[in-house]
C-alpha cells in the first residue's frame, strides 16, 4: 500500500466508523445467523494473489458485519455491558502503527513507562495505596491466573523448583467467575482443591462457611493458598465482604485476591467506597478498564501489593533478553507468562486524559442512576420481581412465573434484535440480567427496552 493509498483508505475507514457510530442504535444487537453461516460465506482457501482493500472492506460490510454481535451498541445489556470509546479506538490505531512489543524496557521504553504512569494514576483514582504495582494483561482471567501464581509462590515457594503439590487450596464464592477455577485448573491446583463457598441471601460469600471450610482443610493437612472474593460477582454483581474475609486470610496465611473486574471503576465514586472496604489491604486486585471504563478489549489491570511474589515464581531471562540493570528500569516480562505485550497503556492513557476522573465518574453515576430507575420500574410491575440488590449497574429480575416463561421472554427480546440481555440461574430460578455499561446508552434506551419487555410479558 502506498502512502497515498493509505491516506485514501484510512480516511474512508474513519468515515465508515464515524457513520457506524452515528447509526449503530438503528441496527440489530444480535445478528440473525446460524452456526456455520459466516464460515460458509467465506472462501475455503486464502487468495493466491492480493486483493484490493476496497473489496475486502466491502466483504467486511456484507459478510462480517451481519454476522457480528454488536457489543458497542447502546442496547447491548448482556453479560457486563462494555464500551469502545472513540478515544480508545483511535489510540488502538496508533498502537498498531507503532507495533511496539513491550517485553523489556529496552524493547519499549515509552510503553513500559507509560504503563507505570497510567497505572499509578488509576491506582490513585481507585484509592489503592502506593505499594500496589500494576500490570496490564489481556483479560481478567489472565490477571487472576497471575494472582494465583503469585499466591502459590508466597505460600509455597518450593513449587518453583519442585512443581505443583496437591495440598494447596483455593477458596472462592459459588458466585465467583469461572476464571478463578479455570486459573487454578491451569496451574495444577486440581479441581478438588478449589472450594466454592456458599453465598447468603444477597449472594455474598458466607464468611462463617469460609472459616469452617478452612478449618476442615487445615485439619485434613491442606494448605490454604488463596482466597478470592469478588466485588461485583458476575451473576448478580454481589459484593463479598472483603473486610470480613481479610482477617481470615491473614490468620491462615492465604493470599487475598479481589476480583473487581467489572465493579472496579466504581471505587472512584465516594458513595460506592463502602463496597470496596478492605480491598486496600488485599495482596492483589483485578479490575478491567475494558469493562466499565471506556477502553476497548483488551485491557485488564492486576495490582499486586507484593510484586516480588509473581516475579519470584516466573521470571526467567534467556541470554538474548539480558540488558543493563538500573533501579528505575522495569522489565514487564518478569511479571507475565506471555513474553510479548501490546501497548495497551496507550488507549488507557487516551481515555483517562480525554474524560478525566470526573468524566468517567459522571458516566458511572448515570449508569447507576438508570439501573436504579429500572429497578423501581420492575418493583412497580407486580408481574415481575427483583432478584438481587441493585447497587451498581446490573439489574437482575424475573417474571413471577416458570423458568420456561422467563427463558421465552429473554429469547423474545433478544430475537427481536432491539436489545440483548443475558441470564443467570439462582436458587433454581431462571433470572434475566440487564447490564448497563455502554457510553452511548441513554435513559431512553433503557426505558424503550423495558417497555418492550413489559409488552412481551403479555
Ligand atoms: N471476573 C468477573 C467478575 C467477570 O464478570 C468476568 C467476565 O465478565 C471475568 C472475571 C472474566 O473476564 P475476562 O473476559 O476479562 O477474562
Amino acid at each position: 500500500m502506498t502512502g497515498e493509498e493509505f491516506r485514501e483508505h484510512g480516511h474512508a475507514m474513519i468515515e465508515w466508523i464515524a457513520s457506524y457510530l452515528e447509526t449503530v442504535r438503528d441496527r440489530r444487537v444480535l445478528p440473525q445467523v446460524k452456526p456455520g453461516d459466516v464460515l460458509d460465506a467465506l472462501p475455503a482457501h486464502g487468495p493466491a494473489l492480493g486483493e484490493t482493500f476496497g473489496d475486502i472492506l466491502r466483504d467486511f460490510e456484507s459478510t462480517i458485519l451481519p454476522g457480528s454481535t454488536l457489543w458497542n451498541h447502546p442496547r447491548f445489556f448482556s453479560y457486563f455491558s462494555v464500551s469502545s470509546s472513540p478515544e480508545s479506538m483511535l489510540a488502538e490505531f496508533l498502537s498498531a502503527a507503532l507495533n511496539q512489543n513491550g517485553i523489556l524496557w529496552k524493547s519499549g521504553p515509552a510503553l513500559t513507562e507509560l504503563e507505570l504512569a497510567v497505572l499509578g494514576w488509576l491506582r490513585e483514582w481507585l484509592g489503592l495505596p502506593e505499594r500496589f504495582f500494576g500490570v496490564i494483561y489481556d483479560t481478567a482471567s489472565i490477571s487472576t491466573m497471575h494472582a494465583l501464581i503469585a499466591a502459590r509462590q508466597a505460600v509455597a515457594p518450593e513449587t518453583r523448583e519442585q512443581g505443583a503439590t496437591a495440598n494447596l487450596t483455593v477458596y472462592t464464592s459459588e458466585q465467583a467467575h469461572s476464571s478463578v477455577e479455570k486459573g487454578a485448573l491451569a496451574l495444577g491446583f486440581g479441581a478438588a482443591n478449589v472450594r466454592k463457598i456458599a453465598s447468603d441471601s444477597e449472594f455474598r460469600m458466607d464468611v462463617a462457611a469460609l472459616e469452617r471450610a478452612i478449618e476442615e482443610d487445615v485439619r485434613a493437612g491442606k494448605r490454604p493458598c488463596a482466597i478470592v472474593p469478588s466485588i461485583g460477582a458476575t451473576p448478580t454483581a454481589a459484593l463479598d465482604p472483603v473486610s470480613n474475609i481479610l482477617p481470615i486470610a491473614r490468620a491462615c496465611g492465604a493470599w487475598l485476591h479481589v476480583d473487581a473486574a467489572y465493579a472496579g471503576p466504581a471505587a472512584m465514586l465516594e458513595e460506592c467506597r463502602w463496597m470496596f472496604d478492605g480491598w486496600e489491604q488485599a495482596d492483589s486486585v483485578v479490575m478491567n478498564p475494558q469493562k466499565w471504563m471506556l477502553v476497548n478489549v483488551d485491557c485488564s489491570v492486576l495490582y499486586l501489593a507484593r510484586r516480588e511474589a509473581l516475579s519470584g515464581a516466573i521470571s526467567l531471562t534467556p541470554e538474548y533478553l539480558r540488558t543493563q540493570s538500573d533501579p528505575r528500569l522495569v522489565n514487564y516480562m518478569d511479571y507475565s507468562v506471555a513474553l510479548g505485550r501490546r501497548f495497551r497503556a496507550l488507549k488507557l492513557w487516551f481515555v483517562m486524559r480525554s474524560y478525566g476522573r470526573d468524566g468517567i465518574a459522571k458516566m458511572l453515576r448515570e449508569h447507576i442512576g438508570m439501573a436504579q430507575w429500572l429497578a423501581a420500574q420492575v418493583q412497580a410491575d407486580s408481574r415481575f420481581e427483583l432478584v438481587a440488590p441493585v447497587h451498581l449497574s446490573l439489574i437482575c429480575f424475573r417474571l413471577r412465573d416458570s423458568n420456561e416463561a422467563n427463558q421465552r421472554l429473554m429469547d423474545a427480546i433478544n430475537d427481536s434484535g432491539f436489545a440483548f440481555l443475558s441470564h443467570t440461574v439462582q436458587n433454581g430460578k431462571f433470572v434475566l440480567r440487564f447490564a448497563i455499561g455502554n457510553y452511548m446508552t441513554t435513559q431512553e434506551d433503557v426505558a424503550q427496552t423495558w417497555q418492550r419487555i413489559q409488552a412481551l410479558a403479555g
